[in-house]
């Protein structure tokens, strides 16, 4: 719900030599590498206006202009943000987090250094279960500020909507309040959050060599009490070797659906555990990670995607980089298949502290093979269906969200090119400037065009 100083607004930004739209909805295949990309033709200007939090129009500045006008605007007396020559895009959605947790893991890196992998750790009780042993003991102000912090990283890296998902409480109480501290989160904005309950992220010390009853506890209390609050959107479960397999993974999943919640997978992640089939099965939002997935699991989401139920492939670069994986997604087959693609920065605290989603777009055409363009509509239209939002947020069409990026480079093609580079100079959420060196001129003030 909006706070007062959340509230949509009305804004003009002028001045942009590119706007990427991503009108024209989910893409796959070959439309993958089409952005929708509106160019200033010699010394003209492109603009978008933003009326009460969205998008009104978008084009050239005589045009934006004009229809203001027609909507019985003075385009003189609205709130004006100059693009300087740089490029505007939708606001980036970051599909795949994990953001309120407590404590750090960086003792892990050893471990890894030396050898040890991702479900060694976590046999031996350190991974996950170490931040749930941590976030199960911190209030829920500590857990709050954390991810408060982590969430104005993200935003001032361009992202204005992040999936969040709980899933280091693995018991109600925790889980529960994980939640709401999304709630409380997403209420303060600017970040926008799509909460998703993930108490299927790993098995708790309690019920060691106890899967089955664990399962029975999230599908008979944890599920009920979280779709009775209304908290959460969607429902996770990290399908993998020695964690959840497909039928005790498909079992919470179909729990999830009568509660109304939606499906999510950590899908092949370290292993080909027929996640990914899964996901096609049960018309799960999104597959993600996607490591190891085989080419039936490939052929399983192409299948998906041509009969008109999407399952979109949220790719998460930065963690297969964090744990030093010799295999990474298979994007360019996932492409060539059909198989709508998305990008996360799978931020966590283990296996991917990295709460910039410029930089897995960088990663995902370095390690992935994607375009420039592939890469930026996976983090916007792709990424906004991913996240159960594609019906009104991930492109600047008239009705959607007034959320948008100003970049300071002249053309898309080189936000994932400057590598690590701070190239955001401002954020729009609603309509609302959030984030940006100087300031938005009020009415009257600027000099449009
Ligand atoms: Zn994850």
């Amino acid at each position: 719900m909006a706070t007062p100083d959340q509230r949509p607004a009305d804004l003009l930004v002028t001045g942009a030599a590119e706007i990427a739209t991503l009108a024209g909805g989910l893409r796959r295949g070959s439309a993958q590498s089409d952005a929708s990309v509106l160019r200033a033709g010699g010394a003209g200007r492109l603009a978008v206006a933003v009326l009460e939090g969205r998008v009104a129009t978008v084009g050239p500045e005589p045009e934006v202009h004009a229809r203001l006008v027609g909507l019985g605007l003075d385009p003189a007396d609205m709130a004006l943000l100059q693009a300087g020559g740089g490029t505007i895009t939708p606001g980036l959605i970051d599909a795949h987090t994990h953001l309120a947790f407590a404590g750090t893991r960086e003792t892990e890196l050893r471990l890894r250094q030396e050898g040890a992998g991702y479900l060694d750790i976590l046999a031996a009780g350190g991974g996950i279960l170490s931040t749930v042993e941590r976030t199960r003991a911190a209030s829920s102000e500590a857990l709050l500020a954390d991810a408060r912090r982590w969430s104005v990283e993200m935003l001032r890296h361009g992202v204005t909507t992040a999936e969040a998902k709980s899933g280091y409480g693995l018991d109600l109480e925790t889980e529960l309040r994980l939640l709401e501290v999304y709630q409380q989160l997403d209420a303060e904005g600017p970040l926008e959050l799509v909460p998703t309950f993930l108490g299927a992220h790993a098995v708790p010390l309690e019920f060691a060599g106890r899967v089955d009853a664990y399962v029975q506890d999230i599908v008979q209390r944890q599920l009920p009490a979280v779709a009775e609050q209304g908290i959460a959107r969607s429902c996770d479960v990290f399908c993998e070797r020695g964690v959840f397999d497909v039928d005790r993974s498909r079992r919470i999943l179909q729990a999830a659906r009568d509660h109304g919640l939606a499906a999510r997978l950590h899908a092949d992640e370290l292993h080909d555990s027929g996640g990914a089939s899964l996901a096609a099965e049960i018309g799960a939002l999104s597959a993600d990670h996607l490591a190891a997935v085989s080419g039936e699991g490939i052929a399983a989401l192409a299948r998906a995607a041509d009969e008109g139920h999407p399952v979109v492939a949220t790719l998460l670069p930065a963690t297969t980089f964090y744990l030093m994986a010799q295999r990474h997604a298979p994007a360019r087959a996932l492409i060539e298949h059909g198989v709508p693609v998305a990008l996360g920065t799978d931020f966590n605290p283990g296996t991917s502290p990295m709460p910039n989603l410029q930089v897995a777009m960088a990663m995902a055409t370095i390690q992935l093979g994607l375009s420039a363009t592939e890469a930026l509509v996976a983090a916007t239209v792709n990424a906004a269906h991913a996240v159960g939002l594609g019906a009104t947020h991930g492109s600047l069409v008239k009705g959607r969200a007034g959320d948008l990026v100003v970049w300071d480079v002249p053309r898309h093609e080189l936000i994932p090119y400057w590598l690590g580079a701070d190239l955001v100079r401002h954020v729009v959420k609603s309509g609302r400037h959030v984030h940006g060196a100087g300031r938005v001129l009020g009415p009257g003030m600027g000099q449009a065009g």
